[in-house]
């Protein structure tokens, strides 16, 4: 099996998110390599014309960024993985993964088979856009539904 030099998880805070990690810390582990832990704000449409129009101009960009902020530093933290290995990134979740993943170094990255959006039986877009994307080795930790 490949020696793995550097492990990234990817985190998207779902309810399974914690089973992902664990598996990614034991195989950082055994292959004594460094784990870092990135997640993606989803760009959302802030205004939508399908919506009909919106009466004042609201950014919560910041909030939004904020508050995934402290998720990813007390997840990150209660996993060992200092601020330094800690990627908050805004985006396409999988192009940037993806992009973490080559500028780092990454060979192997770390994701949920679904997180909050997919369903238990399918492959969910984000992780299979990673496995599309990657240029490094891929795993997808099978979840299922409770
Ligand atoms: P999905 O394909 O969106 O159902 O999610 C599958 C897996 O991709 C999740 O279990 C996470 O590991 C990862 N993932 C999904 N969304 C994000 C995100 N916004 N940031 C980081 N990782 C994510």
């Amino acid at each position: 099996m490949a020696n793995y030099k550097h492990v990234l998880l990817a985190v998207d805070f779902s309810e399974h998110g914690n089973e992902v990690a664990k598996k990614a810390k034991e195989i950082a582990e055994r292959n004594q390599a460094p784990l870092s832990v990135v997640h993606v704000v989803d760009n959302l449409p802030i205004t939508d014309a399908a919506y009909g129009p919106i009466p004042f101009d609201v950014d919560w960009t910041q909030e939004l960024l904020d508050s995934a902020k402290k998720h990813l530093q007390k997840f990150a933290t209660e996993l060992g993985v200092p601020e330094e290995r800690q990627f908050l990134e805004m985006g396409s979740p999988k192009l940037e993964i993806v992009r973490v993943a080559e500028e780092n170094n990454i060979d192997l990255i770390v994701v949920g088979s679904h997180g909050r959006h997919g369903l238990a039986l399918l492959l969910g877009s984000t992780a299979n856009g990673v496995l599309h994307h990657a240029k490094c080795d891929v795993l997808a930790v099978r979840l299922k539904n409770d």
